[in-house]
């Protein structure tokens, strides 16, 4: 199919606009933009448009509202939602935000970063150093995914237990809105109680109601102290008591607390090289768990210490080690890290992405673990994830023996039993990967009728067309 669904002419104003090199059209230059990491979605686009100003944006996004042609935004392309890929059909336009990656302000006092949305976030945390501050954003993909598609997703990572959502790291936006007008609302401010708070919509909107253009970032104190743990516990509910007693102990500087299940961890031995248990022994659970204090002189290594003897001495835990230096703390968090690439390597898996309430994680796991193995004899799960938050990664495995086509038979059921376990401890089915493609249908059967008759309604009121990033999300 070489016929493109949309016209040359209006395909030709848009190049002009971005001019060349500002565009990519052959199937071979399309091929990485138009495929999901996990290749799970394969679309198609006559074009990709990469312009390199908020104004570019406004005035292809402007053509298209005139000519009613869906629009596509993407950021670096690591959503896992297939929210930045365009359907198969090959009628909708792809939008790159990647050359728009100016630093337009830091402003240290204020204690904020003004960037553009194709900004890296690797780069952004780099820009906010170098001015001996911390944007605390970080994620195993920061070295390709970009703050616009950060926001756009409402990005969690590994530090909201600490500093929050990228919801929360946000003081405001430039988005360029579904007919074209380019909104500034690049504010700098705490405090601004002047109606309803419109960036919100588009934070987590997903490229649903516009393109965001540039963003106004929260900074934070760089830490001076940061001290990292890894800890073997006999049980969740040992390793929920062990997060309590750090953020008492350290006053609530917990940075991270990452849960690993000790198959996960087998996973990642096994396929990532240079990857080594740091603990003798065999145990069903691990914990990676960063503390920081920004404060001069001090350090947390006392306070982490003490938990960690207090909860040894109680039974708590079973084994733990502390990182003497940066390097040791790196080859840590490359265990976590690590993760999602010794996954890919060991074969098919059925993701979750859930969060409950912190007190009631212990019983999600019990309950999800019997009732996936009831369901399917052999399946293995990869549980690991953000205990902090009460979002966990709980995965499966393909069991020994099953194809992975009847494996992908059973995946709609097991995502109903994992998913109606979070809904009735009154969790989430999307933490931190938002809807996109993949959940967009099945999200109608946990939130309330109203929500999503609401949310249409928001949708129609800014993008009455529906040309923005159509059959994702909503
Ligand atoms: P894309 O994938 O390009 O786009 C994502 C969505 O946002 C799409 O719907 C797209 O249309 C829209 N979008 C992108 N840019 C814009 C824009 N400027 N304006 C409007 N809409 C836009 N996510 C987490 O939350 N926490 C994690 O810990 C985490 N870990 C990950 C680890 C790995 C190894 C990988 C591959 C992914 C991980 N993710 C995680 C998911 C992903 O990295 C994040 O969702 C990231 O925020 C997406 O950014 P991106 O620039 O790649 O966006
Ligand atoms: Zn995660």
């Amino acid at each position: 199919m070489s016929v493109p669904a949309v016209p040359d002419a209006i395909l030709d104003r848009i190049k002009a606009i971005v001019g060349p090199g500002g565009y990519l059209e052959e199937a071979v230059d399309l091929a990485p933009y138009v495929c999901e990491l996990r290749g799970r979605f394969h679309g198609r686009t006559p074009l990709l448009a990469r312009p390199k100003s908020a104004e570019d944006v406004a005035a292809i996004v402007t053509i298209c509202a005139e000519n009613r042609i869906p629009i596509v935004p993407q950021g670096g392309n690591t959503g896992l939602m297939g929210g930045a890929i365009p359907h198969e059909d090959g009628a909708e336009l792809l939008l790159s935000l990647a050359r728009l990656n100016q630093v337009r302000a830091v402003d240290p006092a204020n204690d904020t970063l003004t960037v553009e949305a194709g900004c890296v976030l690797a780069d952004v945390q780099a820009v906010a150093a170098a001015a001996d501050r911390l944007f605390p954003l970080s994620l195993a993909a920061e070295g390709s995914c970009q703050i616009g598609g950060n926001i756009s997703t409402n990005a969690g990572g590994i530090n909201v237990l600490r500093y929050g959502n990228a919801r929360e790291l946000v003081l405001g936006l430039e988005v360029v809105l579904p007919d074209g007008r380019l909104w500034d609302g690049l504010r700098e401010l705490r405090k601004d109680n002047t109606g309803y708070d419109l960036k919100q919509l588009f934070i987590g909107g997903e490229g649903t109601l516009g393109v965001i253009t540039a963003a106004v970032l929260r900074l934070f104190p760089r830490p001076r102290d940061v001290q990292t743990a890894f800890v073997a516990v006999g049980d969740v509910a040992a390793a929920c008591d062990l997060l309590a007693g750090l953020r008492r102990r350290s006053g609530g500087r917990v940075d991270a607390f990452e849960l690993i299940s000790a198959a996960t961890l087998e996973l990642v031995l096994r396929h990532i090289p240079g990857c080594i248990d740091p603990l003798a022994g065999q145990h069903p659970w691990y914990v990676l768990a960063a503390l920081s204090t920004s404060a001069e002189g001090e350090t947390l290594r006392p306070a982490l210490e003490d938990t960690l003897a207090r909860a040894h001495d109680s039974g708590g835990i079973r084994d733990a080690v502390i990182a003497e230096s940066m390097a040791q703390a790196r080859d840590l968090w490359r265990l976590r890290e690590s993760i999602p690439e010794a996954e890919r390597y060991d074969g098919a898996s059925i993701k979750h992405d859930v969060a409950v309430p912190i007190s009631r994680i212990v019983e999600f796991m019990s309950r999800a673990e019997a009732a996936v193995r009831t369901e399917l004899p052999g399946v293995r799960p990869v549980a690991f994830g953000h205990l902090g938050d009460g979002n966990i990664h709980f995965n499966l495995g393909l069991p020994p023996g099953l194809a992975v086509e009847a494996f992908r038979a059973r995946e709609e059921r097991l995502n109903r039993i994992v998913h109606d376990i979070a809904a009735e401890l009154d969790g989430s089915i999307s933490a931190e990967h938002g809807l996109g493609r993949i959940k967009r249908k099945s999200i109608r059967r946990y939130k309330p009728a109203v929500e999503i008759e609401l949310m249409r309604r928001v949708k129609r009121a800014l993008d009455p067309d529906g040309i923005m990033n159509p059959g994702k999300l909503i």
